[in-house]
């Protein structure tokens, strides 16, 4: 079972990938759906294999992803930043 989970804001996304391309276990791509502005924003692909680090969220720069270990609640980073 994942250790760990993200919560994805879809509409602060825009689609830079870099939540895709830090996280050290591969568990994010860019998902086909659109959000309202036009991104295309993550998804899990490998589910599984999150361990909840939140390396993600750190190097998300628009405060749309936020990783978790499973059982804690994610950090509440939104009210910091709201674009
Ligand atoms: S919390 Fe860590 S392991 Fe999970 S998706 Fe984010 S970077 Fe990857
Ligand atoms: S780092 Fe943030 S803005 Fe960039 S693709 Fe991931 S969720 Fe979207």
């Amino acid at each position: 079972m994942a250790k760990g989970t993200v919560k994805i804001v879809v509409e602060r996304c825009k689609a830079c990938g870099f939540c895709v391309e830090f996280c050290p276990t591969k568990v994010l791509a860019l998902s086909p759906a659109f959000n309202s502005k036009g991104y295309h924003p993550p998804h899990m692909v490998n589910p599984e294999k999150c361990s909840g680090c939140d390396l993600c969220g750190m190097y998300c720069p628009d405060f749309a992803i936020f990783g978790y270990k499973v059982g804690e609640k994610p950090a509440q980073k939104e009210a910091v930043h709201e674009s």
